[in-house]
């Protein structure tokens, strides 16, 4: 991890239905890079809602977000230009069922990125990467759900971003094929991939994260390193939600 912050979240607030549903409370946070952050929580406390406004698939309803410098929550800001840089990768895979794998992948091309044989070569790599190169041809209909999940990790990381979103990447699955799927994320990570990662796998963020955030009702509750936050909860809150979980 660099003592560069990538992100910086100040004041973040969303409320959808006129502020009936009050989803961001004021959340601050900063996100160096290479940092593994994991964000845990009980349901419907804001944790994809703040995952989504990171790229502002979520239109924040108050505060600003820093990407690198640049307030991204600002009206003059190019959100497309920076949303290149975030990958993200969503319970559901949101593969496209009419495209090949090999297609799937090639994202730069179809964002003038990279030429096709460059990116035929790169999406190869990372293809092989997560030991499918033998699925470049197949659709999506004919992998499993893991496999499938494996080939968002491949199309978000095709286009090189320096950050990568995760939202519940293994909460679909069959349990069998968790494991592929977390040690796909586990390279990355020895990588030095920054990354956001909303998840119930207590084992993945003690293995890999740097710190763990958890949320209730839309506000950060409480947050240290995964030793703090599951050895000694300090919030009776978040006691109250790891003893639940475990
Ligand atoms: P989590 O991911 O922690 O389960 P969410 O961020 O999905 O929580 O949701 C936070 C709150 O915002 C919940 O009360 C949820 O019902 C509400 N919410 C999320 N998305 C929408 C939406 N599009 N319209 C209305 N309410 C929403
Ligand atoms: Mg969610």
């Amino acid at each position: 991890m660099t003592t560069k912050t990538l992100i910086e979240v100040k004041g973040l607030e969303k409320h959808f239905g006129q502020g009936t549903v009050r989803a961001l409370n004021g959340v601050d946070a900063e996100i160096r890079q290479g940092e593994k952050l994991v964000v845990i929580g009980p349901s419907g406390s804001g944790k994809s809602t703040f995952l989504r406004c990171l790229n502002r698939l979520e239109e924040p309803t108050g505060g600003h977000i820093f990407f690198d410098g640049v307030d991204i929550t600002s009206k003059d800001c190019d959100i497309n230009q920076m949303r290149r840089r975030m990958g993200m990768v969503f319970q559901q895979f949101n593969l496209f069922p009419h495209k090949t794998i090999m297609h799937i992948t090639l994202a730069p091309v179809h964002h003038k990125l990279m030429s096709k044989k460059e990116a035929e070569a790169r999406a190869a790599e990372l293809l092989k990467r997560v030991g499918l190169l033998e699925k470049a041809n197949a659709y999506p209909s004919q992998l499993s759900g893991g496999q499938k999940q494996r080939i968002a990790i491949v199309r978000a990381l095709a286009m090189n971003p320096e950050v990568m979103l995760f939202d519940e990447p293994t909460s679909a699955l069959d349990p069998e094929m968790v494991g592929a799927v977390l040690q796909v994320m586990k390279d990355l990570a020895a990588e030095g991939m920054t990354m956001v990662v909303v998840t119930h796998e207590m084992g993945f963020a003690r293995e890999v994260s740097d710190r763990v955030m958890f949320m209730d009702d839309g506000r950060i509750i409480e947050e240290g390193t995964p030793q703090q936050i599951f050895s000694n909860p300090q919030n009776q809150r978040t006691k109250d939600f790891l003893s639940k979980l475990l």
